[in-house]
């Protein structure tokens, strides 16, 4: 049989059977495992047998998602976690030293802000921002302690596109380590290793999950990386839960037809959006008036669910909008079957100076919509009515 595809590989990769050929994936909720004898479990311990010895270091359900999500991604390995801020603390914490420097795009998830500018200068982890139209400069941000690049795209909230292969040719002359959180695309969209990423991280919770059941991150790349991120994160605990890993592992066999319909209800959605009065802009990455629609097209398969847009009439305008939603959820979260609307200038972004705001790209009527998997046309009239 040639390669699978992805949505055979979603399918199809699965732990070996039980006694009891079960088809489906069972659940194995063990915190630990038996040995054959003494020699068993000195050769387990020594690391010369590769099996499992405690739910904090493997567990099959566990391996099955990471396995799962190593493939999509085209990764040599990977671990994963129980949320997606623990796979970004963990596998950042696992590889930096005291004294070293990350340059990161300046539109990153609240807490990997908070992460850089809060909690890492504890450990005197310095940092440097890149705006995301600003991309040239980013080289003359390289230091000597230089050791990470770290970026999202697209990004949270504005939906910018960074440029993946304008990225992984800078790593790469510089010798640094490409971290991108890939958690937006989902690895059906977008697979940033082709463009030298080393290192890949999910915050599972969102796409991934699809339904806003379970928490859940992963990171996957490197095989050298994962080893290092694998042994800090055996030793420090934030293993994701078998019960979550088996939700997730479920979850990723419908992955590619979810994304194919969000997708598509995202795109028409933002076409609506774009020709209606009471909207002043519109920012889907396959729309072509996107500003880095070429670069979207050059390393998204599809637009994704994400749409950000500018309502006329600032704050109150936005904060009326999101009071006037009748079907859509008024949720911070991302990624579900059902539609979420979010207006981060009076909500996750109203502790930061407009200035600062502005620098991510959050305008005061800026609207973030999760185009969910209810049908188009009741998500049209929702958002028609509540404009208007
Ligand atoms: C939600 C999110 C995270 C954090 O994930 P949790 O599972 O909530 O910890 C990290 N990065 C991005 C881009 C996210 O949207």
């Amino acid at each position: 049989m040639s390669t699978p595809h992805f949505e055979t590989e979603a399918i199809r990769t699965q732990i070996e059977r039980s006694q009891f050929l079960e088809h489906s994936s069972p659940l194995y909720l063990t915190s630990s495992y038996i040995f054959e004898d003494a020699e068993d479990m000195r050769a387990s311990f020594s690391e010369e047998k590769e099996r499992n010895i405690y739910s904090r270091f493997s567990n099959p359900n566990t391996s099955e998602f990471v396995e799962k999500i190593a493939k999509m991604e085209g990764a040599e390995a990977g671990f994963a976690f129980a949320t997606g801020m623990s796979a970004v603390f963990s596998s950042l914490a696992a590889l930096l030293n005291a004294g070293d420097h990350i340059i990161s795009a300046r539109s990153v998830f609240g807490s990997t802000h908070s992460l850089f500018t809060k909690f890492f200068p504890k450990w005197n982890i310095s940092h440097s921002y890149f705006k995301v139209n600003e991309v040239d400069s980013i080289e003359s941000l390289i230091k000597p302690e230089t050791k990470i690049i770290f970026a999202e795209t697209p990004t949270n909230p504005g939906v910018d596109i960074i440029d993946l292969e304008l990225l992984g040719k800078i790593a790469k002359k510089h010798n640094l380590i490409l971290v991108i959180d890939n958690c937006f695309a989902t690895p059906y969209i977008q697979n940033p290793i082709k463009y030298g990423a080393d290192l890949v991280i999910h915050s599972a919770t969102k796409m991934i999950d699809g339904q806003g059941r379970v928490l859940g991150g992963v990171t996957v790349g490197n095989a050298d990386l994962i080893r290092e991120i694998y042994l800090f994160s055996r030793n420090t605990g934030p293993a994701l839960s078998p019960f979550n890993a088996w939700v997730l592992s479920k979850s990723l066999e419908t992955l590619a037809v979810r994304l194919e319909k969000h997708s598509e209800n995202a795109l028409k959605l933002a076409e609506f959006l774009e020709s209606h009065p009471n909207v002043q802009h519109v920012k889907y990455p396959f729309l072509k008036s996107h500003p880095q629609y070429e670069i979207a097209k050059k390393q998204m398969r599809l637009g994704g669910n994400i749409i950000s847009f500018e309502i006329k009439g600032g704050i109150d305008a936005g904060r009326k909008f999101v009071n006037s939603v009748k079907m859509c959820s008024r949720s911070a979260n991302l990624g579900d079957t059902r539609s979420i609307v979010t207006h981060p200038a009076s909500t996750t972004h109203s502790k930061l100076s407009e200035e600062d705001r502005l620098e991510v790209g959050i305008t005061d009527g800026l609207i973030r919509t999760s185009v969910g998997l209810e049908h188009i046309d009741d998500i049209i009239e929702d958002i028609k009515q509540a404009l208007s």
